[in-house]
């Protein structure tokens, strides 16, 4: 039977920065996970260059049941601590756009970084390590795997979402969560593409590839970021973004033409251009191949701009800032970046993450009801929860 302080189950952006923080305080810290490789989804993401922060990061910025919840970790660990850690790394990394950090040459320096603060706080890493159960007694976990037991007075659960199956992602966090008597709130993918209706599917596939900066709006939030079109549905930042507001049944409002307005682009053009068509006008305003797509739906009727009158403009104008698209479901975990639902915070104390009526187990990152926008905020509250827990754990 091996003995340890602290066992953090995953060995991903939570459990590690969790796990160096202990071991910097003396912690005799394990760090357990059952993939291969630890970090395995900072390798892959944001392209391969991780997007580690957002230099905007705030709660405003987190869906959870409770949005308060989130405040204290990540006021006591910002992005700024975050950056100041790349930075002592000599870690290239640039602004991308509205704030998302990137790595300048890869997502490795940030797992290498992780994997050389570990090594100095001494924390010990085993992979490939299948966990069959765990117990509490006398103030003691047991984690057993088919090999051996080990006994710990902190059990760190950073086993992550669902999203990727493929690369690790496992349940195990909620069902231990269910063990110990706290309540889990229903899951679902999120930052995920949604899928066309039949209909919608047989008009829109033609035009895949096709993209154009929107505001997409669901449940009353918008985002306004980029719209992709592809063969099974709808992408792009502005989409990622708005799947986590979206619900079965709910409909995607979407303005095709957030900077300008319409109505008085196309009077404009009519006074200009009063021979013009109106689909020629329009290609000024979206891309030329939606704008066909948009005349075979019979959104407008190709005719010279002089035959439309402000009647007729306006309704025009109304179904560009306004088009409603009713997707099908979502692509579902196999593409999903993140999960929301997890451990109610009602049951975790927001100073320490540890779970308020069993002592020394905790939970952090993404296994907890706490989910960021697309951006990373993810990573942001994967460092800040693994960061506080760490203080404590
Ligand atoms: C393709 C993709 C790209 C992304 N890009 C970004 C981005 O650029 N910026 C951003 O902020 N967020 C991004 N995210 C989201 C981000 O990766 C997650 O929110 C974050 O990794 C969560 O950290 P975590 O430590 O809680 O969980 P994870 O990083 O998922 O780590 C959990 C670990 O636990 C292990 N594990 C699971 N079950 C068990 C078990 N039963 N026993 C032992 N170990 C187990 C897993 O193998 C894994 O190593 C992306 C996600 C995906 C899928």
């Amino acid at each position: 039977m091996q003995q340890w302080d602290v066992i953090v189950v995953g060995a991903g952006a939570a459990g590690l920065m969790c796990a160096i923080e202990a071991g910097n305080r003396g912690r005799k810290v394990l760090l357990l996970d059952n993939g291969k490789r630890p970090g395995r989804k900072i390798l892959m993401s944001g392209g391969g260059r991780c997007n580690f922060t957002n230099i905007y990061s705030s709660p405003e910025n987190f869906l959870s049941q409770n949005k308060h919840f989130c405040k204290s970790a990540l006021s006591r660990y910002t992005q700024w601590d975050f950056i100041a850690l790349v930075q002592k790394h000599a870690i290239p990394f640039h602004e991308k756009t509205l704030g998302q950090l990137f790595c300048g040459d890869s997502a490795k320096d940030i797992v290498e970084m992780l994997l050389t603060e570990a090594k100095a706080a001494n924390v010990q890493i085993a992979m490939q390590q299948q966990i069959t159960t765990v117990s509490f007694a006398d103030g003691v976990y047991t984690v057993t795997t088919p090999e051996l037991s080990r006994q710990c007075q902190s059990l760190v659960i950073a086993s992550g979402g669902l999203s990727l199956p493929n690369l690790g992602a496992t349940a195990f966090g909620f069902q231990l969560a269910e063990q110990f008597g706290l309540k889990v709130l229903p899951l679902r993918a999120a930052l995920v593409p949604l899928t066309w209706q039949p209909s919608d599917k047989a008009v829109f596939e033609e035009i895949s590839g096709v993209s154009l900066p929107v505001t997409a709006e669901a449940n009353g939030t918008l985002f306004p970021e980029d719209m992709l079109f592809t063969h099974r549905g709808l992408s792009g930042p502005a989409i990622l973004q708005i799947s986590s507001y979206w619900q079965p049944g709910d409909n995607v409002i979407v303005n095709m033409s957030p900077d300008t307005n319409v109505a008085e682009f196309l009077a404009s053009q009519q006074q200009a251009h009063p021979e013009q068509e109106v689909k020629t006008a329009l290609a000024k305003l979206l891309p030329k191949r939606l704008v066909e797509k948009l005349l075979e739906l019979k959104v407008f009727t190709n005719q010279p701009l002089k035959a439309l009158n402000p009647k007729s403009i306006k309704q025009l104008a109304d179904s560009l800032h306004g088009y409603i698209f009713k997707p099908n479901g979502t692509e579902g975990y196999r593409t999903a970046e993140v999960t929301i639902g997890g451990v109610d915070t009602d049951g975790l104390s927001s100073k320490t993450m540890e779970a308020k009526q069993q002592p020394g187990l905790y939970f952090i990152g993404e296994v907890v009801d706490v989910t960021g926008w697309l951006g990373g905020y993810n990573f942001q509250w994967a460092w800040a929860s693994g960061w506080v827990a760490g203080q404590y754990c």
